[in-house]
């Protein structure tokens, strides 16, 4: 019997390819959206799947888990896994993994980054001045922004994005800061980054500061009112991790009130949703998030997806089990 593979949202054929070279039946949902719980069990009520390809946000676990137990791996499309509940799959022996592709990390590395110098050189504001008709000619006072040599970078989180975002800062000429649960030596050693021991001490010092944790109990609303109001009153706050790192109303009070000069969101709490008031600031950069939307990055993971499943099926431990 063909091993029978769901996939949730439309992905890169070049996967599925993979899997349907192997004699493996593949169903693609004909959506990019992610589907409602009704519609996911609707579907996979449909046959009895053996693996399910997902994608963030897609909530999966112990009520999907104990309804098709003929799933015994959900091989996520992203990075991010805090859509599904490791801790029930793993007490059922069901097989989680991630795609943490090389290519993923460098474009959401190059995403912080391109807020950053967005941010600093006032890109998105000045676009919108000459959108508008509003350019009468060059002027010494207009738009003056902030250098970013010489500054310094703080990290909270430095794995695998937050170090390469390190990389590129060091070209720039910043000096990189960082806190993380665990020392990164690798990043000591090549970019002479500098590791504190506290949250506080990187928002205290830092000009501009760069979130790159996981979500977890420990890190929702790891930057509330009180850590706001540490950082420097002309510092920028960068977020291309997840959206609840950060406490959003508490960031767009900050914001109004210039606690911080400004800040770039690739994600957010309550995701597509915005916190009231936060479009209407001039101070704040917004993407959909699309940190790892590169054409090299998502081809990069559709392979990684599909050769967890083909190392599953065929006995070996998938490369990027995270459970
Ligand atoms: P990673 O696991 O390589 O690095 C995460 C780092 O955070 C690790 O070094 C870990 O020790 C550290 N950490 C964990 N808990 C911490 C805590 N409480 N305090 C300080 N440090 C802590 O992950 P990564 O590949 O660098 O990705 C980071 C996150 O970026 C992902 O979990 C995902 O949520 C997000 N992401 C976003 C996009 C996007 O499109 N914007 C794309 C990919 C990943």
């Amino acid at each position: 019997m063909p091993k029978k593979i769901f996939v949730t949202r439309q992905i890169p054929d070049v996967g599925l390819k993979m899997l349907r070279d192997k004699g493996y039946e593949v169903d693609v949902r004909d959506k990019d959206s992610m589907p409602t719980s009704r519609e996911l069990v609707k579907a996979l009520k449909r046959k009895p799947y053996d693996a399910v390809v997902s994608s963030w946000p897609e909530p999966i676990g112990a009520e999907v888990f104990d309804r098709f137990p003929s799933v015994k791996i959900y091989a996520n499309f992203t990075i991010g896994y805090d859509n599904i509940d490791i801790a029930e799959a793993k007490k059922r022996g069901i097989t989680v993994t991630n795609a943490p592709a090389l290519s993923a990390t460098e474009a959401v590395a190059e995403h912080a980054i391109a807020l950053m110098l967005a941010l600093a050189a006032r890109i998105v504001e000045a676009d919108e001045y000459v959108r508008r008709g509003k350019y009468k000619g060059w002027a010494a006072m207009d738009f003056i922004g902030t250098d970013v040599l010489g500054k310094t970078l703080g990290l909270i989180g430095a794995g695998r994005i937050g170090g390469r975002v390190a990389h590129y800062a060091r070209g720039l000429g910043l000096k990189v800061i960082y806190n993380d649960v665990v020392r990164n030596m690798n990043l000591e050693n090549d970019c002479g980054a500098v590791y504190r021991a506290s949250y506080e001490e990187v928002l205290r010092e830092a000009d501009v500061v760069s979130l790159h944790v996981p979500l977890l109990d420990s890190t929702k609303h790891l930057i509330n009112e009180k850590r706001l109001q540490v950082m420097k009153p002309t510092s920028f706050l960068v977020n291309t991790s997840r959206g609840p790192v950060i406490d959003e109303q508490a960031l767009v009070v900050a914001l109004k009130d210039k606690t911080i000069a400004g800040a770039g969101l690739d994600v957010f709490e309550f995701e597509p949703k915005l916190a009231p008031g936060l479009v209407k600031l001039q101070n704040v950069i917004l993407t959909p998030h699309i940190g790892s939307a590169s054409v090299t990055a998502r081809n990069e993971m559709s392979t990684m997806v599909a050769e967890n499943i083909i190392n599953f099926f065929e006995g070996h431990v998938p490369k990027n089990v995270v459970n």
